[in-house]
C-alpha cells in the first residue's frame, strides 16, 4: 500500500526547518493540503508555500507554540480554509541544555512551555473539530531522550516524556470518537538542533546506535506519514521509535 493523503488537511507545528519541514514536504507529496506554523522564519515560510504548490495547497502561519491563542488561531485558519482538520503533527520544540546544577527555572519553564504545554494548547484546539468529524490523527514528536533520559537535558527529557503520557491519554479519550493519537520518538536526527554537537559527541552517539548512523529528517517524516494515513487506522496510543535501535 502506498501512503496516500489526498483529501486530507494537515497542520504541522514548526514546519519551516528540520523534521517539521520534512513532514510538511512528504505530506504535500502524498497529496495532502498542509498548513504549518513557524516562529520567526517568515521568508523561508513564504518560499516553502510556493514550493508546495502555492496558496491552494499550503498555508504558513506565524504562531508561537507556547501561546494558547496562537494555537487556536492556527487550527481555526485550517478549518476555515479547507473545512476539516484531519491530521495534526505536534512537532515544534526547543532545547535549553545544561546540567541541572546550572539550569535556571527559566530554562526549565521555557522548554516545558513550548514542548509540552504547547502540545496541550494545539491538541485542545484540534480536539473539538476532530471529535465532531469523528475522525482525525494526532501525532506528537517526542524523543529518545524522553524514554532514556539524558544528562544535561532534564527539562527537555521531562517535556518529551510528558508528551508520551499526554498522547496516550488522548488516545484513550478520543478513541471512541474515531480520533487516533500516537507518538513518534526520534533518535539523533541531523538538523539545526543537533548541528552544534561536534564530532566527538556525534561519534559517541553513533556508538550507541545499532544501525550505526544518525537519522535524517526523512526517516521521521516516513513514520509520521504512516501514522497520519489510513494505513494505520487500527494504531493508536503507540510510541513509534525511529532511532536506529537506540532505545529498545
Ligand atoms: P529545528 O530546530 O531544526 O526546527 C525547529 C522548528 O520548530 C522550526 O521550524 C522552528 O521555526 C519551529 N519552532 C521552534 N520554536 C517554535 C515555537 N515556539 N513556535 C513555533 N515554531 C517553533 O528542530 P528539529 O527539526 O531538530 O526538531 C523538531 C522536533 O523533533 C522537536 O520537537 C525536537 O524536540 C524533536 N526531536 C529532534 C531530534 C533531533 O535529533 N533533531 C531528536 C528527537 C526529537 P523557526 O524556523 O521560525 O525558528
Amino acid at each position: 500500500m502506498t501512503l496516500d493523503l489526498s483529501g486530507k488537511n494537515i497542520l504541522v507545528t514548526g514546519g519551516t526547518r528540520g523534521i517539521g519541514r520534512a513532514i510538511v514536504e512528504a505530506a504535500n507529496a502524498a497529496g495532502a493540503n498542509v498548513a504549518f506554523t513557524y516562529r520567526s522564519s517568515t521568508e523561508t515560510a513564504e518560499q516553502l508555500v510556493q514550493a508546495l504548490g502555492g496558496d491552494d495547497r499550503a498555508l504558513a502561519l506565524q504562531a508561537d507554540a507556547a501561546s494558547a491563542d496562537d494555537a487556536a488561531a492556527a487550527v481555526q485558519a485550517v478549518t476555515e480554509k479547507w473545512g476539516t482538520i484531519d491530521g495534526l503533527v505536534v512537532n515544534a520544540g526547543i532545547t535549553r541544555d545544561t546540567l541541572m546544577i546550572r539550569m535556571s527555572a527559566e530554562d526549565w519553564q521555557a522548554v516545558l512551555d513550548t514542548n509540552l504545554t504547547g502540545a496541550f494548547h494545539v491538541a485542545k484546539a484540534a480536539y473539538r473539530p476532530m471529535m465532531k468529524q469523528r475522525a482525525g490523527s494526532i501525532v506528537t514528536v517526542s524523543s529518545v531522550v524522553g524514554v532514556m533520559g539524558n544528562a544535561g537535558q532534564a527539562n527537555y527529557a521531562a517535556s518529551k516524556a510528558g508528551l508520551i503520557g499526554f498522547t496516550k491519554s488522548l488516545a484513550r479519550e478520543l478513541g471512541g470518537r474515531g480520533v487516533r493519537a500516537n507518538v513518534v520518538a526520534p533518535g539523533y536526527i541531523q538538523t539545526d538542533m543537533t548541528a552544534d554537537l561536534g564530532d566527538k559527541v556525534t561519534d559517541a552517539m553513533k556508538g550507541q546506535i545499532p544501525l550505526g548512523r544518525l537519522g535524517q529528517p526523512d526517516d521521521i517524516a516516513a513514520a509520521t506519514l504512516f501514522l497520519l494515513s489510513d494505513a494505520s487506522t487500527y494504531v493508536t496510543g503507540h510510541v513509534l521509535h525511529v532511532d536506529g535501535g537506540m532505545a529498545m
